[in-house]
């Protein structure tokens, strides 16, 4: 049977590990916070000292850390220590600069490579319940498939290596994209004096619906729950990585510059750590309207 080593326990590695561990896979995890640690250890994975003691044990390494920087950085360490034959996947949200080249060291070292970022939210993950954009030859994706289905609902094999993270870019512009939208839209509503129920009737029964709205909204920042979830932070980041990659590929994106901006001075303000649904009271704010609460 695989062993398998998970490194990045936050909001959604350690639902997803977690969900691999009542598999019963051997587990081997690591995070610099020794909290998900101590979780994952009740539920019968081990520790691993370190990075590199982790590669060595384990046939297949996952990863599922903040950004490119954390990601290129232990990957390094990782590939240096696993062996041949062994299998590297990253579910992280990177751009694909940093994944093809994870792809091609990988290779060289003889170490298969999926990129595998996620979609869905923290509560999905948690319930096993998550989408899985995957880049993969047909043999490492056949291999990492066991696994996947331990975390999440749907699998979507996108093409070969670095196909998984390129469509994560693509469904997460329009997902984050839609975030400052909404906020716009309601600070709008609560400019005008409108009831917001009636609003949000309105714009559930045309083509302005969306899932932010519809299903995340109302459980968190109309509920006054802006805890992350996924924080401002983040979608910042990966707004930042849409418009690098968008710029290499010579495609415009005047909405993501604007958005972005508008997630860069929600950071500034000291909002970075909030749930990126709290980007309705930052534009509020700005807006010198209340922010809507649901009852
Ligand atoms: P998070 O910040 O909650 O978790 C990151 C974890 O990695 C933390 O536990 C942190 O201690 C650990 N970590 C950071 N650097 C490390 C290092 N060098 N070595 C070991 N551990 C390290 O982030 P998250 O919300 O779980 O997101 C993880 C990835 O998944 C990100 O790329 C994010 O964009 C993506 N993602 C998040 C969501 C979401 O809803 N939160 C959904 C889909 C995809």
């Amino acid at each position: 049977m695989e062993k398998i080593g998970f490194i990045g326990l936050g909001n959604m590695g350690r639902g997803m590990a977690s969900n691999i561990r009542r598999k019963q896979f051997a587990m081997m995890v690591y995070d610099l916070n020794p909290k998900p640690v101590a979780a994952l250890m009740e539920l019968g994975a081990e520790a691993a000292a370190d990075v590199a003691a982790l590669g060595r044990a384990s046939s297949i390494a996952i990863t599922m850390l903040p950004g490119p920087k954390e990601v290129s950085a232990t990957a390094a360490t990782l590939l240096e220590h696993m062996a041949p034959g062994s299998l590297l996947i990253d579910m992280s949200t990177v751009d694909p600069e940093t994944t093809d080249a994870l792809a091609a060291t990988a290779a060289a070292k003889g170490v298969g490579f999926v990129d595998a970022p996620v979609g869905r939210l923290a509560a999905h993950a948690d319930r096993g319940e998550s989408l899985f954009m995957v880049g993969a030859s047909d043999a490492d994706f056949a291999r990492a498939k066991p696994l996947l289905e331990a975390m999440g609902t749907t699998i979507h094999h996108c093409g070969g290596p670095g196909s998984g993270t390129r469509t994560k870019l693509v469904n997460n512009y329009p997902a984050i994209i839609l975030c400052q939208l909404n906020a716009e839209a309601l600070s709008l509503s609560q400019g005008f004096g409108l009831n917001l129920e009636t609003t949000l009737e309105v714009l559930h029964g045309t083509t302005a619906t969306n899932g932010q709205l519809k299903v995340n909204w109302p459980n968190k920042v109309l509920k006054g729950d802006i805890a992350p979830g996924f924080a401002i932070d983040l979608a910042h980041k990966d707004l930042s990585l849409i418009m690098q990659a968008a710029n290499a590929a010579r495609v415009p994106l005047p909405v993501a510059a604007a958005a972005r901006e508008a997630f860069s001075a929600a950071r500034a303000q000291g909002n970075g750590a909030l749930d990126f649904s709290a980007m309705l009271d930052v534009q509020c704010r700005v807006a010198g309207v209340k922010p809507p609460r649901l009852a």
